[in-house]
């Protein structure tokens, strides 16, 4: 029994994950306190009896989880600091715009009157399509053309309330026109740019250098020509956004700030500034260390909310600017929780060997002295035998090309080396100041675990910007695991490795992983995916969406498939890369042909080709048991 939380679950689980009494990793309910959990492998079990991993676990209660403790963080403080107006939260629909995810946000969020931020026209769409409540926004940043004008102008006939933010001249020039045209006074917002910058991953969508955002001179000159057009009574909101993934808390609060001096600044050139934007940013502490660090935050959700509340107040209490709505666009923070990847290990490549092969009359003298090196192994002289270690490897290596040792003999060689650096790993496994050569040969040791799953499909933020996802074996928690190694996606593509991993202990090149054996089944599950991992992935090899499965927790361990969706069939992958799949069968089918007329194979086999190409063709495009 391992009774260690060696992959830090309960830092990072926090309300969300636990290890049940089984040893196996458990879903909790965050409503309902003291209710038992439920064990994910319970999910995927039945899952596997219609479908195939890789899964998306989408759990439906995590998404209203967070979208209700943010608001009512952000009301406890509103209460406590007596500050004289509302919150109202929009979800940033690039974050993940599954449809699940909108339709459930947007259902749940009604009665606190939630909204949208859209930053396409495709996301536009999916906004106006949901059913929001009369007060709820659909803020519209983005590059806007006519289009996207009109249709955010026509939605007010609609009953929505739809604010363009301008985050240009040349778009506010087109918004005038256009709303002149339809004759629908538009509703208007301004995206400032702050000074203040951030640290962490997303630091250059802050301060002066960011891509978003009118610098100060711009920002008087919209206001100008408002009021030429007679139109700065339109101006009711002002939209600012630091950033995502804001690690420290006085940032946030420095962030605020400038955006206060902004709104009392544009409120007193005569704008009816209604809403204060603070944006995006609340962050999530993927490896549970709590500091302000890339992947972790050194704050909780009710800090954030408290100093947004209170710096909001005492700044314009300063300037005697009435209280706004505050609105923040939590993105991450509202769904990231919500989806989880499973898939399964396929195969292992382990570098150890657990038997030092018997050495032979025939075999060269420096095998010998090979194993000779165990007989004077201790800690104190780890760095010595590594030398000579890699000193007579190298040497055998060289005569294995020379053609004066065979391809058995290296096989023995190669086979001793592993074995006396296992010894070695194991040696050191409690010794830290050993050289860095010693420490990268000890990890390159770690053994590879192969994994039914895509990285660029389902991770691309692990591939592009080292993104950290907690990960773990989602049964056996309560074995201790005797592997250590690296996880290796199903593509062809050697960046489709995972090699950082979040342990109790901190960060690690490495993690550990039960054994398998006897073609066991053997599932990983990596959390928090639900934030821009869905759709930024990409078809890498051809490897499609993975099968999605929508949960609700019932209580007594029980849970709800609301909804399945279907990963991506190979037909669909094919027609992306432009490829007909009819086409395809019918080229296949005269390549057979011409094979039956050469006789070189029979109808019947012809007949039992086309019926697997056609299998395929209908098939999920990750391996299938
Ligand atoms: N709002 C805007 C304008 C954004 O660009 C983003 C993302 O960067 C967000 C909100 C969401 O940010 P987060 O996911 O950090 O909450």
């Amino acid at each position: 029994m391992s009774d260690k939380d060696i992959y830090g679950i309960k830092k990072w689980g926090k309300e969300f994950f636990e290890i049940s009494k089984k040893g196996n990793l458990a879903i909790k309910n965050p409503f309902q306190r003291n209710n038992v959990s439920i064990e994910l492998i319970s999910i995927i079990h039945k899952l596997n009896k219609k479908f195939s991993p890789p899964y998306i676990i989408r759990i439906i209660d995590y998404l209203e989880y967070m979208i209700h403790q943010i608001h009512e963080k952000f009301n406890k403080s509103i209460d406590e600091i007596g500050y004289k107006n509302k919150y109202r939260g929009v979800f940033p629909v690039k974050v993940n715009q599954q449809a699940q995810v909108v339709e459930q946000i947007t259902k749940y969020g009604k009665k606190l009157d939630f909204g949208l931020e859209v930053g396409s026209k495709p996301e536009l769409l999916i906004a106006l399509t949901q059913k929001l409540s009369k007060n709820s926004l659909v803020i519209c940043n983005g590059v806007k053309d006519e289009e996207f004008i009109k249709l955010c102008l026509l939605s007010s006939k609609l009953s929505f309330k739809t604010i363009i933010i301008l985050e240009s001249i040349k778009e506010l020039n087109l918004v005038i026109k256009i709303s002149k045209v339809v004759n629908i006074l538009p509703l208007l917002g301004i995206r400032i740019k702050l000074t203040n910058t951030i640290s962490g991953k997303w630091s250059q969508s802050s301060g002066d250098r960011s891509a978003f955002g009118l610098p100060v001179e711009k920002i008087t000159e919209v206001i100008k020509i408002l009021k030429e057009n007679n139109m700065l009574k339109c101006l009711i909101l002002q939209h600012s956004h630091l950033g995502s993934q804001v690690p420290d808390i006085i940032e946030i609060r420095k962030y605020t700030q400038e955006a206060c001096r902004f709104f009392s600044e544009i409120s007193k050139e005569g704008a009816p500034l209604k809403y204060i934007d603070l944006g995006g940013g609340l962050g999530i502490d993927y490896t549970g260390q709590n500091k302000s660090m890339a992947h972790s935050i050194n704050y909780s959700l009710e800090e954030y909310c408290f100093n947004i509340i209170e710096t909001v107040k005492l700044e314009l209490d300063k300037e005697n600017v009435k209280h706004p709505i505050i609105i923040t666009e939590s993105g991450r923070a509202s769904v990231a929780a919500s989806s989880i990847l499973v898939f399964n290990i396929l195969d292992t490549t382990l570098f150890d060997t657990k038997t030092c092969p018997k050495i032979s009359k025939t075999d060269h003298i420096y095998l010998s002295y090979m194993k000779q090196i165990l007989n004077y192994l201790d800690k104190e002289r780890v760095q010595e035998c590594f030398n000579d270690l890699n000193y007579y490897r190298d040497e055998l290596r060289i005569l294995f090309r020379n053609n004066q040792i065979n391809l058995k003999e290296m096989a023995k060689i190669e086979k001793t080396y592993l074995f006396i650096l296992s010894k070695m790993k194991a040696l050191l496994e409690k010794k830290n100041n050993v050289s860095d050569d010693v420490l990268k040969a000890i990890n390159d040791l770690a053994d590879i675990y192969h994994g039914n799953f895509s990285l660029f499909q389902s991770l691309p933020d692990v591939w592009a910007i080292d993104q950290l996802h907690p990960i773990t074996p989602i049964h056996k928690l309560n074995k201790k695991p005797t592997r250590r190694a690296v996880i290796n996606d199903i593509t062809c593509d050697s960046d489709g490795m995972i090699s950082k991993f979040v342990l109790n202990d901190g960060i690690s090149n490495t993690i550990p992983l039960h054994e398998i054996k006897n073609n066991e089944d053997y599932y990983l599950g990596v959390f928090f995916v639900g934030a821009y991992q869905e759709t930024l992935g990409d078809l890498h090899n051809l490897f499609g969406d993975t099968n999605v499965a929508s949960i609700r927790l019932l209580e007594n361990s029980e849970f709800k498939i609301i909804h399945e969706q279907i990963g991506d069939k190979v037909s669909e992958v094919l027609s992306y890369a432009e490829y007909s799949p009819t086409k395809l069968l019918k080229n296949f089918a005269e390549i057979a042909d011409v094979s039956v007329k050469n006789k070189s194979l029979k109808v019947n086999e012809k007949n039992k080709l086309l019926k697997i190409f056609k299998d395929s063709i209908q098939g999920y495009t990750y391996y299938e048991n």
